[in-house]
């Protein structure tokens, strides 16, 4: 059936600046790495971006290798795209990424200009676009010069192909030099996407410092830590289809006794609140205003909508603060 947006989609979204740039991002975006490959069901996946969208979610975020097999997430979208959204094409930010394994031989990954400049195109074409609004360095490349990564992201945005440019998985001094070389090129950096969750707190090191100086965006992923913050997982048993079941990024074994006390500590925490353990988990990314973003994925509309539920719910208390810090400084 011909879709139509829901005519009150913004009404309870929130929308944080991105760094010091002029670009607005949903609190909550949504992001295609699983679940959208050939692999997965069209439909339930169109119906889950629909259903952002509908709800104020206007970010959704690709790159060059998710599906499985890779390329074919892009092609999803591409076609999501074209059958419902493009009317609303200029209320969209498509980001996408070129930085690991996409094709064979010396220039199918990591940083040259010649692999970012083939990738970004081949982007494109996938997705049916003119021109995507993030794209992204998808890690940093130790072997090749931060300016040849750096400049032909700003070459890209120059030709229009992409409107910003960010950069994700750079630690912080990484950062510092590509914003550094960004910026002698004339395409500021935008966003650093970033991994952060409960369970992951790298950024807080010393990066997310190093964004807030040079006023960058920040866009959390994994924020529930592939559905370990989530009520998946809580009675210790592994559902089939999970992302655990499938033993890809996370894997069964790393869901051992003492990680389920600790998630089911702060699913407690949660419960006591009100709140599920994934809105809390997706509340406590957003109690730091340097967060621009956090970026989900979800298999299904129904978990998108428990997780979106976050955007209506009051922020966390200092209450609330306290006893989620104390559970996460219990020794796993
Ligand atoms: P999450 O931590 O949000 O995990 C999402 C998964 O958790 C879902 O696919 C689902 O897995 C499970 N889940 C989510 N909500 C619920 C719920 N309410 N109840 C039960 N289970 C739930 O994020 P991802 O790891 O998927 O990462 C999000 C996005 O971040 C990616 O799509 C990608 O865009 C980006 N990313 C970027 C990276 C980078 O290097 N820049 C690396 C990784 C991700 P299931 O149902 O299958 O068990």
């Amino acid at each position: 059936m011909a879709y139509t947006a829901n005519e009150n989609r913004y009404d309870s979204m929130t929308y944080r600046r991105c760094g010091r740039s002029g670009l607005k991002l949903p609190e909550i975006s949504l992001g295609l790495w699983h679940n959208f490959g050939y692999n997965d069901d069209y439909e339930t996946g169109r119906e889950t971006i629909l259903a952002a969208f509908d709800a104020g979610v206007c970010h959704f975020d690709l790159a060059n290798n998710y599906g499985p097999p890779p390329g074919s997430a892009e092609v999803t979208f591409g076609r999501i795209l074209k059958n419902d959204l493009l009317p609303y094409r200029d209320e969209i930010i498509v980001s996408t990424k070129a930085g690991y394994d996409m094709w064979q031989g010396p220039y199918g990954e990591w940083g040259s200009r010649k692999y970012l400049m083939a990738s970004m195109d081949a982007s494109l074409k996938r997705m049916g676009l003119d021109y995507v609004d993030i794209f992204y360095s998808h890690r940093p490349d130790p072997d090749t010069p931060i300016e040849e990564t750096m400049g032909a992201l700003a070459d890209i945005v120059r030709q229009g192909k992409a409107l910003y440019a960010g950069i994700s998985n750079y630690n912080a001094e990484q950062s510092k030099n590509a914003v550094s070389a960004l910026g002698s090129f004339g395409a500021p950096c935008l966003i650093h996407q970033a991994s952060y969750s409960m369970l992951n707190r790298w950024i807080e090191d010393g990066l997310l410092d190093v964004l807030e100086n040079e006023g960058i965006g920040c866009i959390c992923f994994s924020p529930l830590a592939q559905g370990l913050l989530t009520g998946r997982y809580l009675d210790g048993a592994i559902p089939k289809g999970s992302r655990a079941s499938r033993d890809g990024f996370l894997k069964a074994s790393s869901i051992t006794p003492q990680l389920l006390k600790k998630l089911n500590a702060l699913n407690d925490i949660a419960k006591e609140g009100g709140r599920t353990l994934s809105s809390l988990a997706i509340k406590w990314i957003l109690r730091d205003r340097r967060i621009t973003s956090v970026l989900i994925g979800a298999s299904s509309s129904a978990q998108l909508k428990e997780n979106l539920a976050a955007v209506s719910q009051p922020a966390l208390s200092a209450q609330e603060l306290e006893k989620i810090g104390k559970e996460l400084q219990a020794v796993i």
